[in-house]
């Protein structure tokens, strides 16, 4: 066996949330080292390089609260950034506060074992690399294990075939290429539009319709950003507590769909279609929990994609049947408009399933399409696919995928039973993807490092959630979950994109009970955790 570093913290994952607790760590005075798969930090935003990747988060909003210098001096030029801006932005952060230096790239890590004699974690890696720490704390994203369909005959494709999440750091240039992409969620509508200027035809392959609503996204609002800047921390305070589905800042409606007249309920949707973005999915207070005002949202929008998309029948294929807002909702940028164009075909995988793909394209039940590249934009096994990933064990050798077999269980989506000291940062069963990225992840690295500081200091070996408290936040979650309408369609919130996977709410709906929930939990002493 390989000798092990000693560390009192090993965070696994150099994205935005490993990088935060990284910080952290440091300032708690603890060893750590942050070991990360990728060949440098970023995490989503390293790996996901497709044609027009970007944020759909404003980005005064979408980035970190905890370095008020950073927050006055960075400029972001547009509404929503680039992917290649957010990166540089990381990148500033890391140089700023010297984070690299306890990084280790390039570096997977493929198991992590707890010693209960020790009460330590070994965690080993897959180069053979093996540490000792304390406290393990898993930072391995929500949307970041791609999930590559197993289509047949994909191995012969002679053309090259690139998941929207592994894109080439190079880029890849679509012209003179008959490019095809399978997928229509935010991947794919983002990319769609920007593959279809360059190549010379596309063929879009969608197994479900999308609902998505214009981002309207311009260059920054140099009046809003000084207002913003005034009170930068009033701003993100506020933030939190809007920080509901609808990812913005700018509150939702109070008011139900069905307490307003008909031209009235028209105005405030074309009100909110023209501020773009999430905010139109605030122009309700109840389109997730009430049928009829979220069928009233939804007829808006589809008389918005049968006014844009000029061929009726595409029109047809385009627009959703199902609940809007149940799958995550999607921001385009002339994504309907794209199918205006000459060179680009939509085909119905639903009605015609694909079959194969061949080695000059994709054949489907109806017919087969010539290809020179293809793009999966399919997806990824969220929430619980990165952590399953890693061969995890906790007490009696009992592994994180026997626990999680029929399901991920914690509670507050931070601790396992049976696994001590060992937290998710933006776990399932805790808001995550149902709230601003940004927020939940600093509010769990916060909560995290507030519990590490008050083990440290009364000298407890160890945190575990115990069996009751967990039981009892698993039904909470799921109780709270099946009062929404997200759980009346096939989303990748309960795993419907994966094969195989449990059905299982994964995200809680609404952040700031929870915030309060987590607050009382530590004002009660750590109530549901059992300290040792
Ligand atoms: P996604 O929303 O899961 O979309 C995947 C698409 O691929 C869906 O249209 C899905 O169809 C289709 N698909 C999956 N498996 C398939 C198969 N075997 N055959 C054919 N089609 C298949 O994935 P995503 O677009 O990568 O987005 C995932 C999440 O990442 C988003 O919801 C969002 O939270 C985040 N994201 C954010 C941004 C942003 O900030 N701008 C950008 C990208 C992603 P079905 O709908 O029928 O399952």
């Amino acid at each position: 066996m390989a000798s092990a570093e000693n560390l009192d913290v090993v965070i696994v994952g150099a994205g935005i949330s490993g990088m935060y607790m990284l910080y952290r760590m440091r300032k708690l005075g603890l060893s750590t080292r942050v070991i990360e798969m990728g060949a440098d930090l970023g995490g989503t935003w390293y790996w996901n390089r497709y044609p027009g990747a970007r944020c759909d988060t404003d980005t005064i909003e979408y980035s970190y609260s905890f370095d008020e210098d950073l927050q006055q001096e960075w400029e972001w030029p547009e509404r929503y950034p680039t992917q290649p801006e957010i990166l540089t932005y990381l990148n500033h952060v890391a140089d700023r506060h010297d984070l690299r230096p306890d990084i280790m790239f390039s570096t997977r890590v493929e198991a992590a074992v707890f010693d209960e004699a020790s009460n330590r974690w070994r965690v080993t890696t897959a180069g053979g690399a093996a540490f000792s720490a304390r406290f393990l704390i898993m930072a391995t994203g929500c949307i970041s294990e791609p999930n590559i369909p197993e289509i047949a005959g994909m191995e012969t494709f002679e053309g090259p075939i690139h998941h929207t999440a592994r894109f080439p750091h190079e880029g890849v240039d679509f012209s003179g290429l008959r490019a095809g992409v399978i997928g229509t969620g935010s991947s794919g509508v983002q990319a769609i539009p920007v593959i279809a200027e360059q190549a010379t035809h596309l063929t879009v392959f969608q197994r479900s319709p999308q609902w998505s609503v214009p981002a309207h996204n311009r260059p920054t609002d140099p009046d809003l950003v000084a207002e913003i800047k005034a009170d930068y921390a009033g701003f993100r305070a506020r933030n939190r507590l809007e920080s509901g589905a609808q990812l913005s800042h700018i509150p939702a409606n109070d008011v139900s769909a069905l307490e307003v007249g008909e031209a009235e309920r028209q105005r405030i949707l074309e009100e909110r279609w023209q501020l773009g973005g999430f905010p139109f999915f605030g122009a309700f207070n109840d389109i997730v929990i009430n049928p009829e005002s979220n069928k009233a949202t939804a007829d808006f929008v589809r008389a918005k994609i049968r006014a844009i998309v000029k061929d009726p029948a595409v029109a047809e294929m385009l627009t959703p049947d199902y609940t809007i807002h149940c799958k995550r909702p999607v921001l385009d940028s002339g994504y309907f408009e794209t199918y205006n164009r000459s060179n680009v075909r939509l085909v119905d995988i639903n009605a015609a399933p694909i079959q194969a793909i061949t080695p000059r394209g994709i054949r489907t039940a109806e017919n087969e399409y010539a290809l020179d590249i293809i793009v999966l934009a399919t997806g990824f096994d969220a929430m619980t696919g990165a952590l399953l990933k890693i061969d995890i064990r906790g007490r009696d050798g009992l592994k994180l995928r026997d626990k999680w077999a029929d399901g991920p269980v914690n509670y507050l989506g931070l601790q396992v039973t049976g696994f001590p000291n060992l937290f998710t940062i933006t776990g399932p069963g805790s808001p995550s993807v149902l709230t601003n990225m940004m927020v939940a992840i600093e509010q769990h690295v916060e909560w995290v490092t507030d519990c590490i500081s008050y083990m440290v200091e009364r000298e407890h070996a160890c945190i575990e959630a115990s069996a009751e408290a967990q039981a009892a936040w698993v039904a909470h979650v799921n109780e709270v979950a099946s009062g929404t309408l997200w759980v009346s369609c096939h989303n990748w919130y309960q795993g419907y994109n994966i094969p195989g996977k449990p059905r299982v709410f994964m995200p809680l709906p609404n952040f700031p009970p929870y915030v309060e929930k987590c607050e009382a939990v530590v004002a009660n002493g750590y109530e549901g955790f059992v300290l040792s």
